[in-house]
């Protein structure tokens, strides 16, 4: 099977579902990753990389290549597919202060884009972001509508179209131990179609995030990315976004349950 995993950023696909990932790869799927941006206004966390030797922009976006590039190994996926669109920054005023930015490009021409690529990789499954973003970035939000679109419109396009689509999410008890208001990010846990047990692949997922060392900073300071994102480690929830065809009785615990 192949499966196509769809995001903004660097470091996205490790945060939001790097076991599930890993998991797919390791036991002997195809698995590709499409990242719409090199995440050109991210912020460095780690005090050994000098912020001004990467300003914001072109060089900062190749330090963060570099390291999905290294992310993916570990992952054991194939190398990031970049769309070469602008990171628009965060939260939603620098966004809309930044005329370049991902989230103010043509729905359409990111649609025909994503379209194309399925089209080259003919996946089963498809991942991406929740209509919320999963925390409510504007490129998340973006890429979810294109995401959602060319899914539906593969239907027309390619003779065999992906037939799931799933959006990695988080419960209200989880989003609750985070900065992040669980009214408004979280999703129910009785609407959760798969829910995968990643803790046989912690040490890969640690690996890779740590692999985004401009993001989490030094190994030693891991701790406390752990414990703002607690239960990272241990399951990736989704909830499906499409489906064409059977599904088994939900929950279940693999993403390609029922497929053949
Ligand atoms: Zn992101």
């Amino acid at each position: 099977m192949r499966l196509l995993a769809i995001f903004a950023h660097p470091d996205d696909e490790s945060f939001f579902c790097a076991g599930t990932l890993s998991k797919y790869a390791s036991i002997g799927h195809e698995v590709y990753l499409i990242c719409a941006t090199r995440g050109e206004q991210g912020r460095i966390l780690h005090p050994g990389i000098d912020p001004e030797s990467y300003p914001k922009g072109p060089a900062r976006g190749r330090l963060r290549q570099g390291e999905l590039e290294a992310a993916c190994a570990i992952l054991g996926i194939h190398p990031p597919i970049f769309l070469g669109y602008q990171d628009s920054g965060y939260p939603l005023e620098v966004a809309q202060a930044n005329p370049q930015g991902f989230m103010h490009t043509d729905l359409r021409e990111v649609e025909e884009v994503l379209l194309e690529h399925m089209a080259g990789i003919e996946p089963q499954v498809v991942i991406g972001f929740d209509p919320q973003g999963y925390y409510g970035h504007s490129d998340h939000i973006h890429l979810h509508r294109a995401t959602l679109g060319a899914f539906w419109r593969a239907g027309q396009r390619m003779p065999r179209p992906p037939q799931r689509l799933f959006f990695p999410v988080r419960s209200p008890a989880r989003v609750r131990q985070t900065r992040f208001d669980p009214e408004v990010y979280a999703v129910a846990e009785n609407s959760f179609a798969v829910r995968l047990d990643v803790r046989p692949y912690a040490a890969t997922i640690r690996a890779a995030l740590l692999a985004h060392r401009s993001q989490v900073g030094p190994e030693e300071a891991f701790d406390q990315v752990l414990q703002a994102w607690p239960g990272l480690l241990e399951e990736e929830s989704f909830v499906l976004g499409g489906l064409r065809g059977a599904f088994p009785s939900m929950p279940t615990d693999d993403l390609l349950a029922g497929m053949v």
